[in-house]
């Protein structure tokens, strides 16, 4: 995807002019909604005492061995056991003949905030690739646009059988937009960081809004249920290879001052960083400026060296990035990213009875190799039962659709495009 057809100042100028909401009409202003950490959606499912029988276990933690048959016992969120035979008599019993439990995935990088965008994006048109749709429509985004992306793009991390997301928001246009934000992950029960930046097009002298990032950190951090951390995702330094400079450059092109400022703010509110590199490798730059740190997380490395790559992949390492080590990576390995007695109950249900995983061989093979978002039949997020065979326990997956699609061509009316 590239943007190289759109000039910086006319993308930026057109963004700008966009912006001035007094312009268009609002298509959804009769349906702002308070989106905050007092006012949550619609209960979510109550976390149970269950017990998932027979079924093979593929625990990511070292000191927990696989299963090739056995139980998986959760209560009030917790997992209390995994072992070949448990006696839980006042469980729900769930049937895991024919089924594999992994710890739930973590995807450590998701922009759920245009998730409205997908069908606009043409990956074969550059003037509608992914930086200018999102540069152009990203500006005009109300905060209950921000919601309805955000409850898709969980929606279907979720159906995929991903129970912890960071969301990377480099669309934060104010903290009423990270309230939306926030409110659509603890509203669809999924567990994540929410990343907190800066508005798409915001000029690169300008800070970040630390007041606003410190009042969002007091209303929600930390949440009542523990699911939702917070951090921040800071401008890049220099320009991003991908996407071409123009589009790309409406996310910041930072100095090192620049930088340190930003994340300096941040670490003063005890909150880990992330930054794109997707351009030339910032990591001798930010290492002299003394700004590297266990907090700090690096996306779209694309310019490491072939020494730098160098990790024996097989398929159960694989599992474990996707799984163990994303948790490691977002610091909440404590509570999740394994089958470990003690963490949080984060578990999915894959079927290896389905055309594409079956008939019978190495339950690894089955996931990585030939697992597909279709086999997921049961998620479970913090012992709640978010979705069972194949389809959402409380979620009304029509109206997520719905509102998503009215926001999507409110944005679109909105701007004018694509004319
Ligand atoms: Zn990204």
């Amino acid at each position: 995807m590239t943007g190289g057809s759109f000039s910086r100042r006319g993308l930026m100028q057109g963004a700008a002019a966009l912006g001035t909401a007094a312009l268009f009409p609002r298509g959804l202003s009769a349906q702002q909604v308070a989106r905050t950490a007092s006012a949550p959606g619609a209960p979510l499912p109550a976390r149970g005492e269950l017990i998932i029988r027979g079924v093979t276990v593929l625990t990511m933690d070292p000191a927990v061995p696989d299963l090739a048959g056995g139980d998986v016992h959760v209560r009030d969120g917790a997992i209390v056991a995994v072992a070949p035979t448990i006696q839980a008599p006042a469980a729900q019993v769930i049937d895991g003949a024919g089924m594999i439990c992994i710890p739930g995935f973590v995807d450590t990088h998701f922009h759920l905030w245009n998730a409205l965008f997908r069908l606009f994006i043409r990956a074969d048109v550059p003037a509608f690739g992914y930086f200018p749709v999102t540069a152009r429509l990203g500006p005009l985004m109300e905060p209950e646009d921000s919601y309805r992306s955000v409850r898709l793009g969980a929606a279907e991390a979720l159906a995929a059988g991903v129970t912890t997301v960071h969301n990377w928001s480099h669309n934060t246009r104010s903290p009423e937009h990270a309230d939306a934000e926030l409110s659509g992950m603890r509203d669809m029960g999924i567990r994540g960081r929410f990343a907190y930046g800066t508005p798409v097009g915001m000029a690169d002298d300008a800070p970040m809004d630390f007041a606003g990032l410190a009042r969002v950190k007091k209303d929600w951090i930390p949440d009542k249920d523990n699911l939702l951390t917070l951090g921040i995702c800071s401008r890049n330094l220099g320009a991003l290879t991908i996407g071409g400079s123009a589009a790309a450059a409406s996310r910041g092109v930072l100095t090192i001052a620049q930088i340190k400022r930003d994340w300096d703010g941040a670490r003063a509110l005890g909150l880990p960083i992330t930054m794109h590199t997707s351009g030339a490798s910032p990591v001798t730059a930010l290492e002299g400026a003394g700004l590297l740190g266990p907090d700090v997380q690096f996306v779209h490395p694309l310019l490491t060296t072939p020494e730098e790559r160098e990790v024996p992949l097989t398929l159960k390492r694989l599992l474990q990035l996707a799984t163990l080590d994303g948790a490691v990576d977002l610091g909440i390995a404590d509570r999740t990213g394994s089958i470990t007695p003690g963490k949080r109950a984060d578990l999915v249900l894959l079927r290896t009875t389905d055309i594409n995983t079956s008939p019978a061989g190495d339950p690894y093979e089955a996931i990585v190799s030939l697992g597909m978002p279709a086999n997921v039949d049961t998620v479970i997020v913090d012992g709640r039962i978010l979705r069972r065979a194949g389809k959402f326990t409380a979620f009304d997956h029509a109206k997520i659709v719905a509102e998503a699609r009215e926001a999507a061509i409110g944005l679109r009316d909105k701007a004018k495009w694509p004319t």
